[in-house]
C-alpha cells in the first residue's frame, strides 16, 4: 500500500453476488473506490469464485485482499449442552485457493447449503406454500443458492413484508430452519493455516445472531492458530466491542472492524465500521502466505 497522509480506509469483510451479496465482484470494487476505500477484502461465504472478477476490475489506488468467510460450527462436548452446534463464521485471508483439503472442505459446505435450500423449499411446500425450487434458483442467479434466496421468494410472493421477517422464528429463523454441515471451527482454523491463510473470527459476540461461543473457547482457538477477532461490526453493541477488544488483548489476538457489506438488501454501507488499522493490515499481509494482495498496477497485465 502506498503511504498516504491520511489514515487508510480498510474494509476487510464484504460480500458479492458470488455468495449472498447483491453487487457483482467487479462492481463492488468500483463501489469501494467510489466510497474512498484503500483496501477491500472480498469475503464471500465458503467461496473464492469472485476473486478473479474483482481483481480484474480493480480501480487504481484500491488494493484487494482475497478472502472468504467460512461457515463453521462448534459442538460442545459438555453433556449439559443442548446438543445443537453453535454456528460460527471464520474470516480467512490470503490462503491458497487451490490447496486441496481446504478447497474440498469449502465445496462440501456449498453442497450442503444447496441441499438445505431444497429441504426448506420442501418443508414450505408441505405446509401449503406455493414456493418452487425454480424460482428460488432464479433469485440466486449464478450465486450458490442460500437462505436469502428462499427469503427473497417469500418476500416476492407477499408471504413476508420484508427480509427481516423472513428470518424470524415463524419462518426461516426456526420453523423452517434446517442445519447445514459446517466445518468444525478448530478444523477450519487448521485448514486455513495449512493453506497459508490468516484466520479471524467474524462477529464473535453478536448474540443478536444466535448463540455465541465462550471466551474460554476463543482462548483455545487462539492457542490453535486463530490470529484475530472482528471487534467493530454492526451486530456488536458498544459493550460487546469493548469485550472483544479486551479478550483480544488478553489472548494476544489483533482486532479488526468491518462493514460486512452485502449490498442493497441490508442497511449497512460499504466502509461502515471499517476501523482496521494499518498496523493490523500489515500484520495480516505479513502472515498470509497462500496468496497475495492485488492492486491495479499488477492486475493490468
Ligand atoms: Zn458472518
Ligand atoms: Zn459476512
Amino acid at each position: 500500500m502506498t503511504l498516504r497522509a491520511r489514515t487508510p480506509h480498510i474494509d476487510l469483510h464484504t460480500h458479492s453476488t458470488a455468495s449472498d451479496g447483491t453487487i457483482p465482484p467487479d462492481e463492488l470494487m468500483r463501489h469501494a473506490a467510489a466510497v474512498g476505500l484503500d483496501v477491500i477484502a472480498l469475503t464471500d461465504h465458503d467461496t473464492t469464485a469472485g476473486w478473479t472478477k474483482a481483481a480484474a476490475a480493480l480501480p487504481s489506488g484500491l488494493t484487494l485482499l482475497p478472502g472468504a468467510e467460512i461457515s463453521c460450527s462448534w459442538l460442545s462436548p459438555d453433556a449439559a449442552s443442548s446438543g445443537r452446534p453453535i454456528s460460527i463464521h471464520l474470516l480467512a485471508y490470503l490462503f491458497d485457493p487451490t490447496e486441496p483439503r481446504f478447497r474440498d472442505a469449502r465445496a462440501r459446505v456449498r453442497r450442503s447449503r444447496t441441499d438445505r435450500g431444497m429441504r426448506i423449499v420442501e418443508l414450505l411446500q408441505a405446509d401449503g406454500y406455493d414456493i418452487t425450487w425454480t424460482e428460488v434458483a432464479e433469485y440466486a442467479g449464478t450465486a450458490p443458492i442460500g437462505r436469502p434466496h428462499v427469503a427473497h421468494a417469500l418476500l416476492l410472493r407477499g408471504l413476508v413484508p420484508d427480509m427481516t421477517t423472513a428470518f424470524m422464528p415463524e419462518w426461516l429463523g426456526r420453523r423452517y430452519r434446517v442445519p447445514k454441515a459446517n466445518i468444525d471451527v478448530f478444523d477450519a482454523v487448521r485448514l486455513v493455516r495449512e493453506a497459508g491463510g490468516v484466520p479471524v473470527l467474524a462477529h464473535p459476540k453478536a448474540s443478536v445472531r444466535g448463540r455465541i461461543v465462550s471466551d474460554e473457547l476463543i482462548r483455545k482457538l487462539a492457542a490453535a492458530g486463530l490470529a484475530g477477532l472482528e471487534a467493530d461490526h454492526a451486530d456488536h453493541d458498544a459493550a460487546q466491542r469493548a469485550q472483544v477488544r479486551s479478550l483480544a488483548r488478553e489472548a494476544g489476538l489483533f482486532v479488526t472492524g468491518s462493514s460486512d457489506f452485502h449490498g442493497s438488501h441490508k442497511t449497512i454501507r460499504l466502509g461502515e465500521n471499517a476501523t482496521t488499522t494499518e498496523e493490523v493490515y500489515a500484520q495480516i499481509v505479513a502472515a498470509g502466505k497462500g496468496s497475495s494482495v492485488l492492486s491495479s498496477r499488477f492486475s493490468a497485465a
